[in-house]
């Protein structure tokens, strides 16, 4: 291996593969769930030395099959399902995409730029809209996340209702392929059916097939105003009738449905007092929702809105922030969820999405199994509404350990929670992906046909599983080099 890293050092740098020290904020997860052991964290600055690296490890496999290296891609690790962090083998070099920060070009007339994979979203946000352009890909975690993360996860975030998910922002793709080849796809067309769309397989798979060093991203020209109003809601049946409501009188205005139960509100006041919660709930839920219009004058559509929703029953009471300051803190309460989720203490967390029709029935029917399985448990959810997206999560009972209530009760806790998914119509990964923390559960889940047919991509590219093995795709009798990469509990 010594070998190896004199090369790698060669093409990056001797200060730019770590190996001493410590390496934890690469080897650990953002949820501090599991903490790996790197064999190397790599850092290139650029796709050449993306490249080369790639080139120089697929070698050396090459010449030692046995030596159970892996490329764990990197960006601002704040993948949520263990797909970002080495294992405990030692063998896993982690590539960190975090050098390559460049803002490539911005094109006003094209509605799109071209960008490093290393950026971090919020500063390609202040980049754009010093140009008078939008980019409206907007998730908790923006401060931390890259451009390569983001669409590796093809992460979602809480603008989808109106944009899409990160694959409806990507015109374009740069990849160094698993066996070190530099794939240019960033022509940045709105149509090109030039044959299999590449880009697409890329998206969203959480680099197991390629590395992505380069995107073009679509951008809107920026808003004239957006205003945040929050909603104090009884019920579930009531938010789907507000959202019903909001989405018929603003259509594309209507930027974002957040919903928040009263717990998760509960725990922003217990972690950081310092916000103040808008509207505290009256019933089960509050409601944020966010409207963007090319008129600024035009706030009436959503005053309108909410006090039809209240008329109708839908909605109790409904606040609207006055300005920008306000409508910013608005945010930063739901944004805190997750943050005062981890300050709480462990609990057994799911991301799904559900036909809309079927959230009542899947919350009770869950809620019922649950507390009967294990009483007195605490449920708290979440989430993109609008989506159909709920972050779905199972704390332990009060007083109870929640280091040892994860380890003995989350097999049982997810065999109860995705059975009910199951039956809804629903899928058990919606925005965060399948990592390590999901692989064992997809095999599960997914009809045997789809599953040939991943492993059989994953084979086509990645022939000897050189890229994030263990991640999305466990084992597989038709890529016996898998079986020699483990994967995280
Ligand atoms: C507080 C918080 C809030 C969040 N909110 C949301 C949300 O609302 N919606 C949502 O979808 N997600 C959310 N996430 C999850 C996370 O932010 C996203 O998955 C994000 O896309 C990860 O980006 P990253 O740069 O941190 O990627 P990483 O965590 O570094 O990597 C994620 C995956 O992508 C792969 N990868 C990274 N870079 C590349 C690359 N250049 N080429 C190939 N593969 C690569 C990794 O190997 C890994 O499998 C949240 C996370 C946190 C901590």
């Amino acid at each position: 291996m010594d070998a190896l890293l004199g090369a790698l050092r060669g093409i990056v740098g001797d200060g730019h593969v770590l190996t001493g020290g410590d390496l934890g904020a690469w080897e650990r997860d953002w949820r501090g769930r599991a903490r790996g052991k790197a064999l190397a964290v790599v850092r290139p600055a650029c796709t050449q030395e993306v490249a080369d690296v790639v080139r120089a490890t697929a070698a050396y496999v090459q010449q030692h099959p046995d030596c159970g290296i892996g490329i764990v891609p990197q960006g601002g690790n704040t993948g949520l399902v263990l797909g970002s962090t080495p294992d405990e083998s030692g063998t896993m070099l982690v590539l960190s995409l975090r050098r390559m920060q460049a803002v490539r070009n911005v094109d006003a007339t094209n509605l799109s730029m071209t960008v490093d994979a290393g950026c971090i979203i919020d500063t390609l946000h202040e980049c754009t809209s010093a140009q008078g352009l939008w980019l409206p890909l907007s998730l908790a975690a923006e401060a931390s996340c890259t451009v390569g993360g983001v669409l590796s996860t093809n992460a979602g975030g809480t603008r989808v209702l109106r944009f899409g998910t990160a694959r409806d922002f990507c015109l374009g793709l740069e990849v160094v392929t698993a066996t070190g080849e530099v794939w240019d796809g960033l022509r940045g067309l709105r149509k090109d059916n030039t044959g299999y769309d590449l880009r697409q397989l890329f998206i969203g798979s959480e680099g197991t097939l390629g590395i992505v060093t380069a995107a073009t991203l679509r951008l809107y020209p920026a808003p004239k105003a957006c205003w945040v109003a929050w909603a104090d809601v009884p019920d579930m049946a009531s938010a789907l009738g507000l959202l019903e409501r909001a989405r018929y009188s603003l259509g594309d205005a209507l930027t974002a449905f957040e919903l928040m139960d009263r717990s998760a509100l509960d725990l922003v006041r217990k972690h950081r007092p310092a916000l103040r919660v808008p509207l505290y709930p009256s019933g089960a839920y509050a409601v944020l929702l966010e409207y963007c219009a090319t008129d600024a004058g035009m706030r009436a559509p959503l005053e309108d809105t909410l006090a039809a929703a209240m008329q109708q029953g839908c909605a109790t009471d409904a606040v609207l922030a006055e300005n920008a300051r306000q409508s910013r803190a608005f945010w930063q309460v739901r944004e805190a969820i997750p943050e005062a989720q981890a300050q709480e203490g462990p609990s057994v967390k799911h991301d799904v999405s559900l036909p809309l029709g079927a959230m009542s029935s899947f919350l009770d029917a869950t809620a019922a199994a649950l507390c009967a399985a294990i009483p007195g448990v605490r449920v708290l959810h979440f989430g993109h509404l609008g989506d159909g997206n709920l972050h779905y999560n199972v704390f332990p009972p009060e007083h109870v350990d929640g280091r040892a209530f994860v380890r003995d009760e989350e097999e049982r806790i997810n065999d109860l929670v995705f059975a009910q998914v199951t039956a809804h119509g629903g899928a058990i990964a919606a925005e965060h992906g399948i990592g390590s923390l999901r692989a064992r559960r997809l095999a599960q889940v997914e009809p045997p046909v789809a599953m040939a047919m991943m492993h059989a991509i994953k084979k086509a590219l990645d022939p000897t599983n050189l890229l994030n093995p263990g991640r999305v795709l466990l084992h597989s009798v038709q890529n016996p080099c898998m079986e020699k990469r483990p994967c995280l509990p």
